[in-house]
């Protein structure tokens, strides 16, 4: 499995998961890169796999099922409810899992930035759209702080080698708002400077590795004594995710 990542508007990811050369495209904010890539590639795209319905992720998928050979449109059991995914074929809840051309793909869902966010997990491949980002998680817009902290949790006990594909490219951003949260924290420093390196260099920090993410996340380290001092997990939770509002 090889896993392409597509620039999409000004800082959103997509990724083309490619087996062969048949390729099921990740939250596809727009079209025409999409197509570019899967041209550059020589790729056939037969899959559009949905992690929120918010526009900047879906806004591709009608142009994508007019121009490719599209069968399946997956999302959550809750945007399928709610009518809120363009041409949606299928519906996945938490423990769901289908066949990507040989590869087994599982669903687990993630509310809190939306009520309907799932992940979608491959081969050591998390894609987590905008619940968990390199070093920083997505804002709470239908659930609740809780919520979120309660779907984190569930992506930080993935195994620590799994690859992060987020859905924006927040970064550096991210770091420097991680060293506020945690100033003696040596590996976000080390963190901040590889990804400055990276970005200088036009290129992208994703994938992210998890293992990096338990050590210099805050929104995976809020129950982590160093960072909750002392307050309850969602409080702690809540607290940075306020901060982060502001930031
Ligand atoms: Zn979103």
């Amino acid at each position: 499995m090889q896993v392409i990542p597509v620039p999409c508007l000004s800082d959103n990811y997509a990724y083309l998961v490619v087996q062969g050369r048949i390729a099921a495209v990740v939250d596809p904010s727009e079209a025409d890169p999409v197509l570019r890539a899967i041209e550059e590639h020589g790729l056939k795209l037969t899959e559009i796999w949905l992690t929120h319905h918010h526009w900047d992720h879906v806004g591709g998928i009608e142009p994508l099922v007019e121009e490719c050979p599209v069968a399946a449109v997956r999302g959550s059991r809750y945007d399928a409810k709610h009518e809120r995914i363009p041409s949606q074929t299928d519906a996945l809840s938490d423990g769901d899992s289908f066949d990507f051309e040989g590869a087994t793909v599982d669903i687990v869902e993630i509310p809190g930035h939306t009520l309907g966010a799932i992940a979608f997990i491959t081969e050591g491949n998390l894609f987590s759209g905008d619940t968990l980002f390199i070093a920083g998680c997505g804002r709470v817009f239908e659930g609740t702080m809780g919520m979120m902290a309660q779907s984190l949790t569930k992506l930080r006990s993935l195994p620590a080698d799994t690859k992060v594909w987020c859905g924006h490219e927040y970064t550096i951003n991210n770091l420097r708002f991680a060293r506020t949260i945690e100033p003696g924290n040596a590996e976000i420093t080390r963190a901040f400077e590889e990804a400055m390196a990276t970005r200088e260099a036009k290129r992208f920090t994703v994938p992210g590795r998890l293992a990096r993410e338990l050590a210099t996340n805050p929104f995976l380290r809020f129950d982590h004594p160093d960072v909750a001092a002392g307050r309850d997990p969602v409080a702690s939770f809540t607290a940075i995710r306020r901060a982060k509002d502001n930031f």
